[in-house]
Parts: C-alpha cells; sequence; structure tokens
C-alpha cells in the first residue's frame, strides 16, 4: 500500500478520501468512489508495474489528484501523514543525519527525483516509525543508508579533493593527481573504501548529492 498519495492529498490540497468497499489500483487503499484508470491515465503513462492494484478498475480522488498535479514530482520531498515538505538538494544529507541520529516517531517517506521524468512516488517504499535505517525513494531505486553509506559519502568527497569522476568510476588514478595527496596510505585507505560501491546505487547517491560544502561545514 502506498500512503504517499493520500499524505500529498491531506497535506497540500487538504482533502481527504472517504473510506469506503472499492480499493484503489493506484495507491491499494479504501474508498467510497473512484474514477476509471483510463480517465486518470495520460496515454503517456507507462507505470503501470508501479501500481498496487493495477487489476483494480478505479482510482482514488487522492492519487487522481497526484496525476493532476504533474509538478510535484519536480521536487524531492519528505512526506509524513501531517507533513509534505519540499527540499532542496543541499537540504537532503543534514535530513538524512538527522533521520539516523533520531529515528522519527512518525511513518514517513523520503522521495528524490533526480530526472524529474519518473513518478518516483508511485514507487515509494515506507519507512516506519523508529526504523533504524533508512530507505530512499532515489528515482528508479531504492536505495537503503546507514551509518556506512554516511561514510562512502565522505570517502567519495574526500576522493574528488585530488580527481576526477572518471577516475574515481574508472578506479584509474592519474600518477600525478595521487602524488598531491598526503600520504599514499591515505589515498590507497579511501580508494579500497570507495571501490566495493562502485556501480550501485549507494554510488549513484553519493554521487548525485556531493558538495564540497558538506566538508566545508563539518557534516561529512
Ligand atoms: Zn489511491
Amino acid at each position: 500500500m502506498l500512503f504517499v498519495t493520500r499524505w500529498f492529498y491531506r497535506n497540500i490540497a487538504g482533502l481527504e478520501v472517504e473510506p469506503g468497499g472499492l480499493t484503489c489500483a493506484v495507491c491499494g487503499l479504501p474508498m467510497a468512489e473512484g474514477k476509471p484508470q483510463d480517465k486518470v491515465f495520460r496515454k503517456t503513462f507507462n507505470d503501470h508495474d508501479k501500481l498496487a492494484c493495477p487489476d483494480e478498475p478505479n482510482v482514488c480522488p487522492a492519487c487522481e489528484w497526484y496525476f493532476d498535479n504533474q509538478q510535484l514530482r519536480f521536487s524531492h520531498w519528505y512526506v509524513t501523514p501531517d507533513e509534505a515538505r519540499v527540499l532542496a538538494r543541499e537540504d537532503i544529507v543534514p535530513l538524512i543525519l538527522e533521520l539516523l541520529k533520531t529515528p522519527p516517531v512518525s511513518d514517513f517517506y523520503l522521495l528524490l527525483s533526480r530526472t524529474k521524468k519518473k513518478h518516483v512516488a508511485l514507487r515509494g517504499r515506507l519507512n516506519a516509525a523508529g526504523c533504524l535505517s533508512l530507505r530512499i525513494n532515489f528515482e528508479e531505486y531504492l536505495v537503503d543508508v546507514d551509518h556506512q553509506v554516511l561514510g562512502l559519502f565522505s570517502n567519495v568527497i574526500t576522493l574528488r579533493q585530488y580527481h576526477g569522476w572518471d577516475e574515481i568510476e574508472a578506479d584509474a588514478y592519474l600518477p600525478y593527481a595521487i602524488l598531491r595527496w598526503p600520504s599514499f596510505g591515505d589515498f590507497e585507505r579511501t580508494r579500497e573504501a570507495v571501490r566495493p560501491w562502485l556501480n550501485t546505487p549507494q554510488y549513484e547517491l553519493a554521487r548525485y548529492l556531493y558538495s564540497p560544502k558538506l566538508r566545508e561545514d563539518g557534516l561529512l
């Protein structure tokens, strides 16, 4: 079940879905009445495999509203039953740090839209209240983030002080750039720590959220 569209509907539109005996094709939650799928989806919609109950014929008013508000998918979101907050990219790492330090008392979604083309909310996976690790919907990926992944973020920032993305991703470093490190041991340790993460969603997220300011601000 996908609560995120219901929570958008409540927190942005200020409306609730009337419960009833029908089931929404998109969110899988109960509703009194809905609209047929073909009246809600555009012809270009191709995320049917992300629907909670694709065989149900109707869509609830909250999910219909979501599809009428396409701009929602152009933002990053932190969404709870009581809040739908737009996040700037630079807000995301501080929020991750906060959520890992103090697990939230309410369920929530963290949705990061990289290309702004996909309905990231439909891929949403709920973080249960009190959960010690964090599940982020990052475009088509579902990324579990814990302190180990924060270590990856930090090591990526360190590598980027001396090397380009192409060097990091090919795991092939230019000798003259290696010489700029304080010691070869530091370079080797950082490289070895990042290497197993290359080509993973966690690495993609680290690259997306990369900013030297995180280091300057003492966050990572
Ligand atoms: Zn729905």
